[in-house]
């Protein structure tokens, strides 16, 4: 879902959605912001199953791979 990174509610507090994970081929942390839409979402999924990833998230780190090696290419040029 795209929409714009803006604070969201959480616990009746403005909070942003901060997230990571580690790419281990390369064993760096990738760091993003999910956008409220998204983020509500997965608050959402995470009371109903606790612990267990959505399916968002595999697209969400694929695709910043992705980014990340064009990102690289992008800097032998
Ligand atoms: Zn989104």
């Amino acid at each position: 879902m795209q929409a714009p990174i803006d604070k969201m509610k959480y616990k009746g507090e403005d909070a942003l959605s901060l997230n990571a994970f580690i790419y281990r081929e390369r064993g760096i942390l990738i760091g993003y912001f999910l956008c409220g839409l998204c983020a509500a979402y997965i608050f959402d999924h995470s009371e109903k199953h606790p612990g267990v990833q959505t399916p968002l998230h595999g697209r969400i780190e694929q695709n910043l791979i992705a980014a990340y090696h064009k990102h690289l290419s992008s800097l032998n040029a």
